[in-house]
């Protein structure tokens, strides 16, 4: 482990909030992120730091305050900020209480702190609080989480890390494990750290450069000794390529996720879907697959600090059937049928013994261990499904570790697991209060790059969905997804596509399965446009049309009525249609006739599809001519020509689209792209129908 401390970079990172906040809190903020730059040290949001100085209140008296990392603040970004000031001489009186709630605990943390709009502290304020210290560093390494997971860790940890390191047997974290804490250290002053069995380990120091320095250094220690006790280990068999478990996982997302999905208690909307992720590597295999998983996957958790994110147990899944997929739907399903039970008793059974009613999470697992294929970890987001992975990677990593010393894993107690899983203060972290209407879904948009196309995925963007854009290769779509990836991150992804080849449509589809696990609503929005009389039309071009406009949509729309079919969760598909479908111009012939027909196969698909819950609807704008920057191929067509026609230069000719509607409204992207929303976020129950955004033209209302 490297010791990333620089003093020049610390004093750099200081001076940047020179005048903004105390010196003492800048650098407690610089070396928390050097703890959050190492993985093996903690995962998101997981750790906390703090330091003790004085803070000045407004009648200029300056009071004892300590600042304490924000629960669920992320220590690789943190800044000064990021750590919560709190009326320190009030909260080291909390050491004389015997017992205290999270609710209790929380208030008093909120009525205490020094502004009144911070974020809550860590739950592990108060041990922060009542060790005196001026830094204080406590992370969950993966080494110590090595050694404190065993039969013997108090032993294995004095030897590893020397006398003067105390251990303190689990304790729920907060205000117990505080008090327990201060009990430990009070009888060892001179103890120079302390490791929390199975949990982590504390370190302090006068200044942020010893704190940490001390943390690597025990941290590096503890890495040491496990290396030295570790037998090099022969391969016992040789496990499923990832190469192979990938395409056997294709194969199966889609019916994996959509029995994961929860009945959400609506009629408009019925599934409560996940994202899933999988973890597929040759390490992950080694693990699923040569004993060592079915041994140990299902023992406890190795830290309760994510316990809101993994759920208190996985679920571990035999080899399935990959020759007949109904029978493997049987394996699935009767897997995760018995797992949604057993979690249901161990729900009762531990909230009975807490003597009272609890607010509880679904039944649905978290983690997936399957034989053959790795880890499938599912969550509200791909977010909330990546840290699932990455916490179970890490799981993997120790119970690993410990099997390679020729030892046993041992965790903590049942009882221990639900009081952590089920308390305010993790919930909080879940934010499950704001979710947004669409944040459980995964969409795919056609013709993307263009501006009605481009529009629709950052509507759908900004309301929760991950969006797969699709295109032809190329400039304009590397542009599109470059400029969404740093506003949504994980929840887009770019897939070059050709609605007009069937194999593109499917492997097209296959990469949204792989990296979402399915598909919840397709927007077919593909099209081109040509300006030609009939008389003057040549058939060559027309066939154009007639391959991207009619082709174009049976295709994906065929390929998403299967992926329907298959995951067994409804579906929405959206088609962009066009007001020239009711009423088409002259000139225009080619795009009129074919549109229609695309409208047609909407229509047809609606009536075909409803069995399924799968609900088709269409929108039909008026000339959009761009989103921005981004011009409409619709435009780039015709835009010239009607320029050229009516004599009007390009405002002029927006002006005259504008003119010609009741309204006398210039019907834009977003328009579109709102009207998609509303059928998206099944706002009615309302299949086959079409939405006019044109301002209002009484020639063109659908009938
Ligand atoms: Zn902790």
């Amino acid at each position: 482990m490297i010791n990333r401390w620089s003093d020049a970079d610390a004093e750099e990172f200081a001076a940047d909030y020179d005048g903004k906040c105390g010196r003492a809190l800048a650098l407690r903020a610089y070396s928390a992120r050097l703890l959050g730059a190492d993985r093996r040290l903690v995962l998101h949001g997981g750790g906390n730091t703090s330091v003790k100085d004085k803070h000045r209140n407004i009648l200029g008296e300056a009071i004892e305050a300590v600042f304490v990392k924000a629960s669920g603040a992320d220590i690789a970004e943190i800044g000064p900020e990021g750590h919560v000031g709190l009326d320190l001489n009030y909260l080291r009186e909390f050491a004389a209480i015997e017992a205290m709630s999270d609710e209790a605990m929380i208030n008093e943390f909120r009525t205490h702190m020094f502004s009144s709009n911070a974020p809550t502290p860590s739950v592990e304020t108060l041990l922060h609080v009542f060790l005196p210290f001026k830094y204080i560093d406590h992370t969950h390494a993966d080494a110590i989480l090595t050694l404190a997971n065993q039969a013997d860790s108090e032993k294995l940890i004095k030897e590893a890390l020397g006398p003067d390191v105390l251990t303190v047997e689990y304790q729920t974290p907060g205000f117990k494990l505080a008090k327990a804490v201060l009990a430990a250290f009070n009888k060892r002053r001179h103890c120079k750290a302390i490791v929390l069995l199975h949990h982590g380990i504390v370190t302090w120091g006068d200044t942020a450069r010893d704190s940490y320095g001390l943390m690597i250094e025990l941290v590096t220690a503890a890495e040491q000794f496990i290396k030295k006790h570790t037998a090099i280990q022969p391969k016992r068999h040789v496990s499923t390529s990832p190469d192979e478990a990938r395409r056997r996982y294709i194969k199966i997302a889609p019916i994996l996720r959509g029995l994961l999905a929860g009945a959400s208690g609506s009629e408009d909307s019925p599934f409560n879907r996940v994202i899933i992720k999988p973890l597929i590597d040759s390490d992950t295999l080694d693990y699923t697959d040569c004993g060592i998983g079915r041994e140990t996957a299902l023992t406890p958790p190795v830290t309760s600090d994510y316990l809101i994110r993994t759920k208190a147990y996985p679920l571990w899944i035999d080899a399935l059937n990959y020759d007949d997929m109904d029978v493997l739907r049987a394996q699935l399903s009767s897997a995760i049928g018995d797992y949604k039970m057993r979690y249901e008793e161990y729900l009762t059974t531990h909230a009975q013994k807490m003597g009272g009613e609890i607010s509880r999470f679904d039944s649905i697992p978290r983690v997936l261990y399957i034989e053959g294929i790795g880890v499938v970890c599912s969550g509200r987001d791909i977010e909330s499904a990546t840290i699932a992975a990455d916490i179970t990677s890490q799981s993997i990593e120790i119970k690993s570790a410990i099997a390679a010393m020729g030892r046993d894993y041992e965790g903590i107690s049942e009882e221990d697991i639900f009081a952590m899983e089920y308390r305010t203060y993790q919930h909080a972290k879940l934010g499950v209060s704001d979710e947004p209407p669409l944040a459980r879904e995964t969409a795919i948009i056609t013709g993307a790059a263009g501006a009605i196309g481009s529009a629709i995925a950052r509507e759908l963007l900004l309301n929760g969905c991950h969006v797969a854009v699709t295109d032809l290769p190329g400039q304009r779509l590397d542009s599109l997804y470059e400029e969404l990836h740093i506003q949504f991150g994980l929840r887009v992804m770019a897939v070059p596509m050709d609605v007009t080849d069937p194999v593109s449509v499917s492997g097209a589809c296959g990469k949204v399965v792989e990296r979402w696990g399915g598909l919840d609503i397709v927007i077919v929005n593909a099209g081109i446009a040509m300006v030609a009389s009939l008389s003057e039309m040549s058939i060559e071009a027309f066939r154009k049309l007639e391959r991207v406009n009619i082709d174009g949509t049976l295709i994906v729309i065929a390929e998403a009525a299967r992926h329907f079919a298959f995951q067994r969760t409804g579906g929405d598909i959206i088609l962009i249609s066009t007001k020239n479908v009711f009423s088409p111009s002259a000139n225009f012939g080619a795009y009129s006739v074919t549109k229609a027909a695309a409208h047609q196969v909407a229509r047809i698909a609606s009536l075909e599809l409803a069995g399924i819950g799968v609900r088709v609807n269409m929108v039909a704008p008026d000339g959009v001519f761009s989103d921005g920057a981004r011009r409409s191929g619709l435009w780039e067509e015709i835009g010239p020509d009607r320029m050229r026609a009516r004599g009007l230069d390009e405002k002029g000719l927006e002006d005259y689209y504008k003119g010609r509607n009741l309204l006398k409204s210039r019907v834009t992207a977003s328009h579109v792209a709102r009207a998609v929303l509303f059928f998206a976020a099944r706002q009615t129950p309302t299949t086959g129908a079409t939405i006019p955004v044109d301002g209002g033209l009484p020639d063109a209302v659908p009938r």
